[in-house]
Parts: structure tokens; sequence; C-alpha cells
């Protein structure tokens, strides 16, 4: 591109088709934002460009992760059209500027904040149903907030995770369990085509008919690396029977015999159940300055209550819980009601994942209760270890049939931390000490796998933890569709041979 005429929109994306071809360099140091010309950017987007200038530039600027919120973009755009993210791709690369993509913002490693230009998707929110094809559309912004205003009331849902801030198109790549994986898989396996735009400004349409590379490398090789989604369609399930759910809380019993007890629990019961179990230390202060463990089991279930309380009946006759809630819902209730046990939503948080193959053995078992115990504390009312059972559906497809690889039957188990705004550094520190040394006892006892949509930057080797015998296949994919590797993440796939 000739510098000295004013940069038009056809400009910008010929300039990222240019630079696809080898002709402008990308990585150039970034320079100050004066620098840059963002009138001419401006005028080329049908959506929107934000300035450190603008009033709405905080706002936008700060992720739903807060621990990250310390990088500030020198400019966000909020692309309305697909050829606004060519443009905003373009103009990146003739500036010489990093790029980075901002679904929901959710992510764990801060892959959504950069100091050169955010390309923030949330002007790309539509959902829509086709009843013909039984699929869903969703713009490359959607969040799991979006689904359920689209979606539900049409009497049909995908496999969802259940928090409504995270964006589709950063669960979908990274696997995406939840609540409905033993009856109907991940959210990967649930994607039928997508549209993306890649790091030459093209706009490709990825179906298993016109690119069944791309479309296997975009179900589960995670977020961010081949290029920006901009439209994705996914299959749904019709919702057409009772819901169930179940929260059951036991305090202050002895963890390890309690949760193998629940394990061989899960393991009786049929893929129209799914659980998930946390085992947590509570906060001394809520407890007049002892901490009690903790241990909650969360269920979902396509079918009547009856069918959950039968099979927690013996576990609790054997374990009397505090709580147990047991109800028949209507499915959005249902949906609801399970999403309010997660994360605290302001990012402060530090988390690990091992994939541990097989029934729940002891030895890990034991591994994951005391870790609970012993973690040291913050602000935050709790913390701890949890298993997610790794069972139906999702384990029917095999490893190398979509990117996601990790499809063993067995547990993910998650390793976390919490802290508040107020913490000083060193209870941040304690926790994250106390996060790596669990992961060490347990690594032992797991395939050695950890789940990449829960990014862990202190990984070891994290590309074959993430991705394993299906990291050669994802480096020809990359190779092919970003071979400057424009789309760069401190954790991403690499250019280059195998
Ligand atoms: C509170 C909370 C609850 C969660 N619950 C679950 C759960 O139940 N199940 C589960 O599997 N995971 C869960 N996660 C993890 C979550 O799925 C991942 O962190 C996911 O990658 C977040 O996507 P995002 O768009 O919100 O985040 P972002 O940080 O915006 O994006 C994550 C990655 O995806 C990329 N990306 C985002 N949008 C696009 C796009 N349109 N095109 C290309 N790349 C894109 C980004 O560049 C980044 O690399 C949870 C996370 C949090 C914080």
């Amino acid at each position: 591109m000739n510098r000295s005429q004013p940069i038009t929109r056809r400009g910008l994306v010929q300039a990222g088709l240019a630079a696809g071809a080898g002709l402008i360099v990308h990585g150039a140091p970034a320079s100050r934002a004066s620098a840059h010309p963002w009138a001419d950017l401006a005028a080329a987007l049908d959506g929107q460009l934000v300035l450190p200038t603008d009033a709405s530039y905080l706002a936008r600027a700060t992720p739903s992760a807060l621990r990250f919120a310390k990088d500030s973009p020198q400019a966000i755009v909020v692309p309305a059209t697909s050829p606004d993210v060519a443009v905003a791709i373009g103009f990146a690369r003739e500036q010489g500027l990093p790029l980075r993509i901002r679904g929901g913002g959710h992510g764990y490693a801060g892959y959504c904040t950069t100091d050169g230009i955010c390309l923030d998707m949330s002007g790309l929110r539509k959902v829509s149903f086709d009843p013909s094809t039984g699929t869903v559309a969703c713009g490359g912004g959607v969040r799991g907030v979006d689904v359920r205003k689209g979606l539900l009331a049409q009497g049909h849902w995908i496999p969802a995770g259940n928090c409504s801030g995270v964006g589709l198109a950063g669960f979908v790549q990274g696997g995406g369990f939840g609540f409905y994986q033993r009856l109907h898989g991940l959210g990967c396996d649930s994607l039928v085509e997508a549209e993306i735009v890649t790091a030459d400004g093209r706009i490709a349409q990825v179906s298993d008919a016109s690119d069944p590379e791309l479309l296997w490398a975009l179900k589960g090789g995670g977020g961010g690396n081949f290029g920006v989604l901009t439209r994705f369609r996914l299959r749904t399930f019709e919702i057409d029977g009772p819901s169930s759910v179940a929260m059951t809380i036991w305090r202050g019993l002895p963890t390890a015999p309690l949760v193998d007890r629940i394990a061989d629990m899960v393991a009786q019961t049929g893929d129209e159940l799914t659980w998930h179990f946390t085992c947590d230390a509570t906060s001394p202060d809520d407890l007049g300055g002892f901490s009690l463990p903790q241990v909650t089991l969360m269920c979902h279930a396509f079918a009547t209550s009856e069918r959950i309380q039968a099979a927690l009946d013996p576990v609790i006759r054997s374990y009397p819980p505090a709580i147990c809630v047991v109800r028949t819902l209507p499915f959005a209730q249902s949906h609801d009601f399970l999403s309010g046990n997660h994360l605290p939503e302001n990012g402060l948080w530090y988390v690990k994942s091992l994939f541990l193959p097989g029934p729940l053995q002891q030895a890990a078992i034991e591994v994951l209760t005391q870790a609970a115990g012993r973690w040291p504390g913050s602000s935050i009312g709790r913390s701890g270890t949890g298993f997610i059972p790794w069972s139906g559906r999702l384990t029917q497809v095999a490893p190398e049939a979509t990117a996601f690889v990790h499809r063993q039957p067995g547990y993910l188990a998650v390793i976390q931390t919490c802290w508040g705004n107020e913490d000083p550094d060193e209870i941040i520190e304690a926790g994250r000490q106390w996060a790596e040394q669990t992961y060490r006892e347990l690594l032992p006892h797991s395939s050695g796998g950890s789940y990449q949509n829960w990014i862990d930057p202190d990984l070891p080797d994290p590309l074959r933890a993430y991705y394993g015998v299906n990291l050669p296949r994802l480096m020809r994919v990359k190779t092919r569709v970003d071979p400057g590797g424009f789309f760069q993440l401190p954790q991403g796939i690499p250019v280059g041979a195998p």
C-alpha cells in the first residue's frame, strides 16, 4: 500500500491479502497511538472504532477477567460485518500492530487483551434458529446469554456451558463441556460450519464440503489460532422431555470416602444424568476462624426428579448432607439454576486442570481432597478442587475425529484458587503455589492432558497437554491458513513443519 495515499476500506483489505502473499512483513514493533491513521480506519468501518480518548473506551477495554485489565489496547474495533473484520486485519498488518480477538472475554490467560488492536466481537451477537435443519446460526460475538434468549424459546438447545457471559466461539473452539455433555456431547461436536476471516483478509465459508481440515481444527483447536469466526452454525437438540436439577452439599465430613462414594454412584447412572462435583475449603471467616471441608454435587437430568433422587438416596443415607435440593423444572429454569455455581465473574482466579483416565482412582481422590483442605484461603468464600465426569457421548468420538483429543472416559479434574480485589500479593501467590503443588501431585495419576479451554500459562508443555497426537495436524492447518503467523498467542499453534 502507498502510505502517501489515504487508506480506504478496499485498500486495507488488499493490504491483508498482500501480506498473506508475503508482500508485507508482520511483526514490526507496535508504534504509539498517534502514529497510526485512525481516522482512515474509522472511515473504512461500518462498525465502531473506539480510541482511548472516547468516553466508552474504559468500559470496552476492560475484560471481564479483571486480572488482565492492565493491557490497554491502542484501539478497539467493534466490527458490524465480516468485511469490517477483514478491514481491521488489513489495517493491523499494514501498521505492524498486533491484533487480538475478544469474544466473551472469559479466557483464562487474557488472550483477548493486547496493547495493539482489540477486535471486540460484541457487535456480532445475532442468534437465529433454522427449524428446517434444526441448527442455530450465531454471530462471532454471541455469548451464553444471547443463546439463552434466542434459542430456548424455540424449544431447542445446544451443549452449552453454564456461564451466561462466556463467548460461544471461544467455548466451541476449545471443546466446550456443560451439564448436557453425557447425552449431547461437547460444544465443538455440534459445529456444522463457520465463516472465518483469515490472516490474509479473506472471508471463507468453512464446512465439511469446502474445507474439512479447517472445520476439523475449529472443533477443539483453540480460540484465536486460525482466524476470526464471524458466524458459525451449531446443531441443536430438541427439549422434549422433563428436566430436573439437584444440588447437594455436605459439610465437615471426611471428604475422601464421600467423594469415592459419589464417584461410584455417578458411574452407575445413565447418560441422561450429568454430574459435576467440587471439594472446597470454605472461607475461614465464615466459620469463626476455622475452615470446614465442603463437597458440592450438582446434577442435571433429562428425566424427572425421581431419577436423581433414586441415584442420590443411597449416598445420602450413608452421608447425610447439610443441604439437598432436587426439583423437576422447566428446562430454562433448570439451566438458570445450574448457571449460578461457577467461578466469580471478576476473573480473579487461577485454574489448572488434568484429565484422569478410567474410574476415579483412590490416589487421585486423596490428592484432590487433601489439597482442598490445604487451600491457603482468600477473601473470596471458597476455592478447591473439582471433578467433571468425562463419559457418555463425548467419549464416543475418536480422539482424531476432531481436534479435541481428550476422549478417554474418566474425569476432568480442576484445581482452582480465587481471590478478591483487596487481597494482597502474598495471598494470591500462596494460592498459586497451592495450585501448582496440587497439579504436581496429581500429574502421575493423569493422562498428562489439560483442558485447552482452561488455558494455563504455567504448563510446562502446553501444546502436548492440550492437543496430544492432534498437534502435528493442527500445525499443518495453521501453516496453510496463517503462514505468516499473524494470529499469535503465547500458547498458540505454531507455524511450521510438525
Ligand atoms: C466464569 C466462567 C465459566 C466458564 N464455564 C465453562 C463451562 O461451563 N464449560 C467450558 O467448557 N468452559 C467454561 N469456561 C471456559 C471458557 O469456555 C473459555 O475460557 C472460553 O475460551 C472463553 O471464551 P470467551 O470468548 O468468553 O473468551 P475470550 O477471552 O474473549 O476468548 C477466548 C479465546 O477465544 C478466541 N476467540 C473468541 N472469540 C473468537 C472468535 N469470534 N473468533 C476466533 N477466536 C475467538 C480469543 O481470541 C481467545 O484466544 C468458563 C470460563 C469462565 C471464566
